[in-house]
């Protein structure tokens, strides 16, 4: 089939996320049609670099035979089986044993779901109940942040802060949001330091504003993912963290973007040193070869979930697929025994951040180059020394994706932000050219706006 063969039936069957159906329909997507390593093949031969790790879960890269592997031997044993009539299974059971030997001891117990989203419905109905058995059933409010995201279901909709999703009916009673510790653009005169505790007080204050007895849980993304690669002020997690103990406020980090390595630690909260009581996880669990995401519980939470609470009214028919779960023990097996995560940390990560630091600093579009390990973003900004933003500055990013593409490179744009997570396993070389078509998609966009 030819690619407009592909494009005429996409068009007539699909909506797709996050687009305007109609003009991606007049455009035609791109159709993607192979992978190996970091690079990607489209139905015309035309090879992108993929500086997304897909939606920043291709931790292992494409085309992996031992995940296909793994997948085909658990399929031809045991394709199905359930946890609800008294049953486990081996692979499930595993993936336990190996998730848990990576976290601290003080996590021990895990809900598998299918996807991120999944995910934090399980968070909000587990916490929930968590104070229900505790006698608190009215504290039951969760706290996300605006331009957080946690997914597309009702609730993790309502958790996430993502306003133009409230508008098309996902708010709920019982969610509230604080602001985002987005320094760049909301810090003003203070310094990254001080923006960073007035970020983390907004919780305090909204505490108090709604009232401690009433307050469940914070929920945030150790770095904004979605809303735009936000990184924290260093002050910020250890005040948020102070402020959850204080009003006893369960302290809930979404890892579905920052877990199995992107920063170079397992776990992104181990990077900014804060210690949650749950973390929910997907994406790079299984590399994004199979879908399976998962709450991970504090020993504290899930001793009051089993010693006291009898049965928890919940079941997803396909938790802990053993398929899912298979890959999910050789993908994390391939992380741990092939030194990935290592590598992150002490050699492909500081490569990255240094080759952006030295390209485009200087560099007319770029204000900001924040970032760590495999996760990056360049801020643009019209004025540095002001921080002062183009108003147009979505037109920019967006023309500067687009770009990308016909280079071939695909990068990502999110407000007055270029932003890019690329496989774990990327080598020296396909940093090299991630950073030099980057700097290519850049020039030719600041050639078009005038800037170069
Ligand atoms: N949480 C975060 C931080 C995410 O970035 C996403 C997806 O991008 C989700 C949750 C939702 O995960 P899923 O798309 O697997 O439902």
């Amino acid at each position: 089939r030819t690619t407009r063969d592909y494009q005429a039936l996409d068009a007539a069957h699909h909506i797709h996320a996050f687009v305007d159906q109609k003009a991606l329909n007049a455009e035609g997507p791109r159709v993607m049609v192979r992978g190996e390593g970091l690079h990607l093949w489209d139905n015309e031969g035309k090879r992108y670099l993929d500086g997304m790790s897909g939606l920043w879960c291709t931790n292992l890269g494409y085309g992996r035979k031992d995940l296909a592997a793994a997948a085909t031997r658990q399929l031809e044993r045991l394709p199905y089986y359930n946890m609800f009539f008294h049953t486990t299974h081996p692979a499930v059971v595993e993936l336990s044993e190996l998730l848990f030997s990576l976290l601290p001891s003080h996590y021990s117990h895990a809900i598998y779901t299918n996807s991120g989203s999944e995910a934090n419905e399980v968070l909000i109905r587990t916490v929930r109940r968590y104070w229900q058995i505790l006698g608190k059933p009215q504290k039951k409010v969760m706290i996300g942040r605006w331009n957080g995201y946690h997914g597309s279901t009702l609730g993790s909709t309502a958790l996430g802060g993502m306003g133009f999703m409230h508008e098309m009916g996902g708010m709920l009673p019982d969610f509230a949001h604080i602001g985002e510790p987005y320094w760049y653009v909301q810090g003003g005169e203070l310094t990254e330091e001080e923006f960073g505790l007035k970020a983390a007080r907004e919780l305090e204050a909204k505490i108090l504003e709604l009232g401690a007895d009433k307050v469940a849980a914070f929920v945030a993304e150790p770095f904004q993912g979605a809303g735009g690669m936000i990184f924290p002020p260093a002050s910020y997690w250890a005040e948020v963290q102070r402020i959850c103990r204080q009003y006893d406020v369960l302290l809930c980090a979404d890892e579905v973007i920052g877990g199995f390595g992107r920063t170079g630690e397992w776990f992104a909260h181990q990077h900014f040193g804060f210690e949650p009581d749950t973390l929910t996880i997907a994406k790079g669990l299984t590399s994004g070869y199979i879908p399976m995401g998962g709450l991970v519980l504090s020993k504290r939470m899930a001793e009051v979930l089993v010693e006291q609470g009898g049965v928890f009214a919940h079941g997803l028919t396909y938790s802990g697929h053993p398929v899912a779960a298979a890959v999910a023990i050789a993908n994390i097996k391939a992380l741990r025994d092939e030194g990935v995560v290592n590598q992150v940390k002490n050699d492909s990560g500081p490569y990255l951040q240094q080759c952006l630091r030295q390209v485009f600093e200087g560099h007319p579009l770029v204000g900001e180059i924040q970032g760590t390990g495999l996760v990056a973003a360049l801020q643009l900004c019209e004025d540095k020394p002001s921080r002062k933003r183009f108003a147009n500055e979505t037109d920019i990013t967006w023309r500067c994706r687009t770009i990308g593409f016909e280079e071939g490179l695909i990068i990502r744009a999110t407000g007055g932000r270029m932003i890019m997570a690329p496989a774990l396993v990327a080598t020296r070389g396909d940093i090299d050219e991630l950073v030099s078509k980057t700097k290519l998609a850049l020039d030719r966009t600041a050639q078009e706006f005038g800037r170069l």
